[in-house]
């Protein structure tokens, strides 16, 4: 079964505010069987809502809708709803002694307004809201010669969650044909959009019950798989194929297969091989040592370092020696080198990464464009440097030199 789930509230739809409701609710409607083919937010206004209803219910089975519940004049979902879908609202008894005897404990008196929260779609059942004063509405109905599944869920995320797992997930699950979905996420690191899809757009052709989809960001690359079938077992083993053959096809370039991030990877092997990690950064200002740190438990194999924005800095800190610096420049491939080693002799770690670029917008030259960075991996055996120029603003060329230096530590401990 197909559902689309509607977020109502114009807070929504202002850069402030975000609809994290329907992220809960997708995987929870997953994990039985119902896919959420749309998702929707609509402002405070009934025409939009009544639009958007209406689109929602010739399209879909199942109808989610969340938010405006309240008691407020900008709360249109119940009126909206039952003018879609051509019922009445009944004001319900009980639900205004509730209403009542909320507000007596509280001492206040109710507003009038306050009514409406006791108004429920013809044949629907109320959902009891611990949490709350608007109760969520569960209606089963035929609309159209369709049987189509209408709920009212309150907005605010600590109602919203809690109401649809107690009182909607279990009858979901009495009406939902028993279908599964298994979904396997797996990521590459510095492989281009384009070239991963050549190389995976011939393995997916046998598998066109598998949905893919693919996300890129700065050197990183994700792709999920999505299956859904009657059984779990059936679906998941199509999957699990489907990513092996992606796992043999993506290479060295594929670091993980069940969804864990570059860092995470770094981290296992590091433990792995019993290594310690410690970074120089310069052009990175950080991140590297940020997106390791971020990772829990990351201190047993992560040292710590040393941000050498400076050149004297990266002497006093790293002891790269002030010739070097003189001699060839900042970003250069003796310099990184210079940091990686010196970091690792210097903290006593197993492996030293060294980061030197020229993140822009200015301090570029034709010699050292904007976007250059070097970068070093040093251990016992050897120090080696890669030399970058990358392309985007300077949060890109940064989240770029930062991949491309885990990357780079990765390998060297595969
Ligand atoms: P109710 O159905 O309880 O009346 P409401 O729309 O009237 O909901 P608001 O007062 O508009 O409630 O919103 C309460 C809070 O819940 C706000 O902070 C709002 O941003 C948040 N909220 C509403 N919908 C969502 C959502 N889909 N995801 C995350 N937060 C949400
Ligand atoms: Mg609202």
């Amino acid at each position: 079964m197909r559902s689309e789930i509607i977020a109502v509230g114009s807070e929504m739809l202002t850069p402030h505010r975000q609809d994290t409701n329907s992220l809960y609710l997708t995987q929870k409607l997953n994990e039985i069987g119902v896919s959420v083919a749309f998702k929707s937010i609509v402002g405070d206004r009934r025409r939009d809502l009544l639009n958007a209803i209406r689109i929602a219910l010739g399209r879909v089975d199942i109808v989610i809708l969340m938010g405006g519940l309240g008691p407020t004049e900008d709360d249109l979902t119940r009126e909206a709803a039952a003018e879609a879908l051509e019922l009445s609202l009944r004001r319900d008894a009980q639900q205004v002694a509730a209403l009542h005897a909320r507000a007596a404990s509280w001492r206040i008196s109710m507003p009038p307004n306050n009514l409406k929260q006791a108004d429920v779609l013809e044949g629907a059942t109320l959902l009891p809201n611990p949490n709350g004063s608007a109760p969520g509405q569960w209606l089963d109905t035929v609309f159209n010669g369709y049987r189509k599944l209408v709920l009212l869920l309150p907005g605010p995320p600590h109602e919203c969650r809690p109401l649809f797992d107690s009182e909607c997930l279990p009858r979901l699950e009495e009406v939902v044909p028993p279908r599964a979905i298994a979904t396997r996420t797996l990521k590459a690191a510095m492989i281009a959009e384009s070239q991963a899809d050549k190389i995976l757009a011939p393995i997916y052709t046998a598998y066109a019950d598998v949905e893919t989809t693919i996300l890129a960001h700065a050197g990183d690359l994700q792709l999920t798989l999505i299956c859904t079938k009657p059984a779990i077992e059936e679906a998941q083993a199509r999957v699990d194929e489907l990513a092996g053959r992606i796992e043999e096809a993506l290479e060295d370039w594929l670091y993980s297969s069940q969804g864990d991030s570059l860092e995470q990877i770094v981290l296992y092997y590091l433990g792995l091989r019993q290594a310690t990690l410690a970074v120089a950064e310069s052009c990175t200002g950080g991140m590297i040592a940020q997106r390791i740190t971020s990772v829990p438990g990351s201190s047993r194999s992560f040292l710590g370092g040393a941000i050498v924005y400076s050149d004297a800095l990266k002497s006093a800190f790293a002891g790269v020696p002030a010739d070097l610096l003189a001699q060839h420049g900042a970003v250069s491939a003796e310099v990184a080198k210079a940091l990686a080693h010196g970091i690792r002799l210097r903290t006593g770690a197993t492996i030293g990464l060294g980061v030197t670029g020229i993140a822009g917008p200015v301090g570029g030259t034709e010699a050292k464009p904007v976007g250059l960075v070097h970068i070093a991996v040093s251990d016992a055996q050897k120090t080696e440097s890669m030399e970058r120029t990358f392309r985007g603003d300077r949060r890109r060329i940064r989240e770029w030199a930062s991949q491309q230096a885990l990357d780079m530590v990765r390998h060297r401990l595969m």
